[in-house]
């Protein structure tokens, strides 16, 4: 494995705890309008994936409380398992994947993980290289691998500029038997939207088809919230006391939201905000906009896009979409500027003072 030539400082466990109380105040919110009490509603929450996952499931009467509750408890272990999988540092397949490349020999991409790298590829070829799981090595040097691994200050531009090169020479990504020297892989920016692809699948395998996944503002909703349609809240990249939900969709229809922003994982030095979604053309953070939001039926797509529209910012994010085949996107700039285009600006309702602009 490459290890980072940055020596890391461990995050104070009080900032871990005020995070963490953040991330569950934030989830307290994600449904606006929508009481937890309600008798029809199954919810569960666990910290998974470095994120909190949220499972609820409406119970339209057909299938009892007790047998929905087991089926999440086993979408809970499925999670777990999927997490240790395609986690770029532990003891998975994945892992393992990493260790490999770092000897220098191939390594063979076994039978379930194929299907996403096979994604992975596609991703990036559509997204011109924006999205690109051959970073990992580079997420790793910026200290965004692991929340207690936050540097001070950026990393040496030479050792940047090393693996930045490592990433352009490297062979494209396959499915099959993977080589590359100086590669570290890491699927941060589409598992999350796979897990919950997944886990909608086994809900509505065992009949469970009002439902939302949530793996920490990653989306995959389904069917509705009895008589009425699920309300999905919008993060804003920079919330304060008055505005914390940017935006409210209503939807009925099988779906992905996933949000990809700078607010996610970073730190700040002189003045400057450093986060986690690396531009692979410079192997530093990508610039010009907060947060990017992509609407469409998959979540592992709907990942990598938002991913990539991010990494492709205010000027090229809309050739990028169209390229992706993602119809329904909001980004916000780094001035706070909300633009969303015309397939989705409909179904959004925005909060007090925001004026998004709409494009095709
Ligand atoms: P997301 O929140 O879905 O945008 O994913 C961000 C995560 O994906 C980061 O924490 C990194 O682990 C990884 N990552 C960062 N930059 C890229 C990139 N350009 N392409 C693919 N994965 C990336
Ligand atoms: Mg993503």
């Amino acid at each position: 494995m490459t290890s980072p030539s940055t020596p890391r400082k461990p995050l104070p466990r009080l900032l871990v705890s005020a995070l963490l109380i953040g991330l569950l105040l934030w989830v307290a919110l994600r449904h606006p309008g929508e009481s937890p009490n309600d008798p029809q509603l199954l919810q569960r929450e666990s910290l998974m994936m470095g994120t909190l996952v949220s499972i609820t499931v409406f119970l339209d009467g057909q299938t009892p409380r007790a047998k929905a509750e087991a089926v999440v408890t086993g979408l809970e272990q499925l999670l777990r398992q999927f997490e240790r999988r395609w986690s770029a540092w532990g003891d998975g397949e994945l892992g393992q994947i990493n260790r490999t490349l770092a000897t220098g020999k191939p390594a063979s991409i076994p039978n379930p993980l194929k299907f996403l790298f096979a994604e992975a590829a596609r991703a990036s070829l559509l997204s011109e290289g924006r999205f690109d799981v051959r970073v990992g090595a580079l997420v790793r040097l910026w200290g965004f691998d692991d929340a207690s691994h936050y540097l001070q200050k950026p990393p040496p531009p030479a050792a940047i500029a090393q693996l930045r090169k490592a990433v352009a020479n490297a062979k494209t990504l396959n499915a099959d038997r993977y080589q590359a020297n100086g590669i570290q892989l890491d699927f941060g920016a589409i598992a999350k939207g796979y897990a919950a692809d997944l886990a909608m699948a086994l809900l509505k395998k065992e009949s469970l088809h009002n439902a939302i996944v949530n793996l920490g503002g990653n989306l995959r909703v389904s069917g509705r919230r009895g008589d009425r349609d699920w309300n999905i809240g919008i993060r804003h990249p920079r919330p304060d006391q008055g505005v914390r939900i940017l935006a409210s969709l209503k939807t009925h229809s099988d779906e992905a939201v996933l949000t990809s922003g700078d607010y996610e994982r970073y730190f700040e030095f002189e003045g400057h905000r450093y986060h986690h979604i690396l531009d692979p053309g410079t192997g530093e953070p990508a610039q010009g906009l907060q947060s990017v939001t992509v609407v469409c039926p998959e979540g592992a797509w709907a990942d990598a896009a938002s991913t990539a529209l991010f990494v492709a910012g205010p000027q090229h994010w809309r050739d990028t979409a169209a390229r992706m085949g993602i119809d329904q996107v909001m980004v916000v700039d780094a001035q706070g500027r909300v633009t969303v285009t015309r397939a989705l600006a409909p179904r959004l309702q925005f909060a007090e003072g925001i004026q998004p602009v709409v494009v095709p």
